[in-house]
């Protein structure tokens, strides 16, 4: 016998079980997201790998060792998109949407990593990302802060999810920084590990990053990138936290608080929760004012963040019991005999004709009457319609409300005007 063909690891189904879960999140997330003023863009799954290592940065663990990449018949280098903010600055400067005008933007979509799969970390995820362009005001940071913190709230996790703030600063106050802290690092090798030793000339700052114990104990006594700050990024912060205070968002800044792509400046953000195990990052963002301008655009503000659905939907499975019920029908409609399910077929269609938004499901496949009813039991169903050849006969259609066992005779056109009022 033929070998089944599986999944490929860390490329997940998302099976009839979960994805009501995820619609009813992913509808919440974009009601907001509409109530803010924001505006859906769909780009491609695959890129020209350039664009990637320009934007994201040659030595950054996503380029360096987690893109799928591979040659197109033609010779061509494409890349399986890693992240969304590369492809939605391409496709701004692509179509000029960038200049002398704002955006407010956002994606959904899935995110492709070559990384060691685990729970809350995946080859194939899917992020919800929201980009703007055109404004430079520390404003715009917080309105992404409290457009996120809304979710939160709306999903039943704000409870389990802490902010993190940072600022790093401009370019040139970062490699003043990155001078002084290679120059700290340089004196102190010999608690370094392996990895922090190959960050250290390539990119420092991730040594910032690092979760080795004695490495954040000698960082204690390292050169402070808040020192380094330039006038203009630390007025830039002070004003975020100061509108973060007024709008009521508790925040921690850490420090050490990076972000592992390169195209970042001033403010950086993390969305954290202990609730995850250690993949605890659900959101991270920051402002990215040269990323337009070095993938080959006229200088444009920009900031945005991406959130990683997965881990939200974690969330919300293992906090908020009230947005995981099952999938519910309203009304489950049974019959008896070929006659009769040719016209249960039409009576539904009628039926949808005017309630379009009831949930109605149409027995098929037969079955005597008490397995149809449990059919309808286990969907959740709190009306049946059953059609025998009687009912067929005389054009009518008996309703049995299955919570109170109660049952009628009708007229068949009738139906929909009875659904209506029993399931006001
Ligand atoms: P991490 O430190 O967890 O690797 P990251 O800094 O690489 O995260 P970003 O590139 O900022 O992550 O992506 C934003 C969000 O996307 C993350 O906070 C996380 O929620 C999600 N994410 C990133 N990589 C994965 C993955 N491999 N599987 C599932 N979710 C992911
Ligand atoms: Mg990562």
């Amino acid at each position: 016998m033929a070998k089944n063909i599986q999944a490929i690891r860390g490329m997940n189904d998302y099976l009839p079980k979960d994805t009501a879960l995820w619609q009813r999140i992913e509808g919440t997330l974009k009601k907001v997201l509409d109530g803010y003023g924001y505006s859906e863009i769909r780009l491609p799954i695959v890129e020209q790998t350039p664009l990637f290592k320009r934007a994201i940065g040659e030595v950054t663990d996503v380029v360096e060792k987690e893109m799928y990449t591979f040659d197109d018949r033609n010779g061509d280098s494409l890349t399986l998109r890693p992240e969304g903010t590369a492809g939605c600055v391409r496709a701004g400067i692509e179509h000029g949407l960038l200049y002398n005008q704002e955006q407010r933007l956002w994606y959904i979509g899935p995110m492709f990593r070559y990384e060691r799969p685990q729970k809350g970390r995946y080859r194939q995820f899917h992020q919800l990302g929201a980009e703007v362009f055109g404004l430079h005001g520390p404003d715009i940071d917080a309105e992404l802060i409290l457009l996120t913190a809304r979710w939160w709230k709306a999903l039943g996790i704000a409870e389990h999810v802490k902010l993190e703030l940072n600022s790093i600063g401009s370019l040139e106050a970062r490699a003043n920084y990155r001078n002084a802290l290679v120059g700290f690092l340089e004196q102190h090798v010999d608690v370094l590990d392996e990895d922090c030793k190959r960050r250290m000339y390539r990119n420092p700052l991730r040594v910032l990053d690092s979760k080795n114990p004695e490495v954040q104990a000698l960082l204690n006594d390292a050169p402070r990138l808040s020192e380094y700050l330039d006038e203009a990024s630390r007025a830039h912060f002070t004003g975020l936290c100061e509108l973060l205070a007024q709008a009521g968002i508790p925040y921690t800044i850490n420090e050490c608080l990076v972000r592992g792509l390169d195209y970042y400046n001033r403010t950086v953000f993390e969305w954290v929760t202990t609730s995850l195990g250690a993949q605890g990052t659900v959101c991270a963002g920051g402002r990215y004012d040269s990323l337009v301008e070095q993938l080959g655009g006229r200088a444009v503000p920009a900031v945005g963040f991406a959130m990683g659905l997965e881990r939200l939907v974690l969330l919300v499975q293992a906090l908020n019991p009230d947005f995981t019920a099952p999938p519910t029908i309203d009304v489950y409609l049974i019959s008896s005999g070929a006659g009769a399910q040719r016209a249960a077929m039409q009576l539904a269609e009628r039926v949808r004709d005017v309630l379009p938004q009831l949930k109605l499901m149409t027995n098929y496949g037969g079955g005597n009457f008490k397995k149809q009813i449990t059919r309808a039991d286990k969907w959740g169903a709190c009306v049946a319609l059953i059609l025998g050849e009687n009912e067929v006969a005389a054009q009518q259609v008996v309703v049995k409300d299955l919570r109170s066992g109660e049952q009628e005779t009708l007229a068949q056109s009738e139906t929909a005007a009875r659904l209506a009022q029993m399931l006001s």
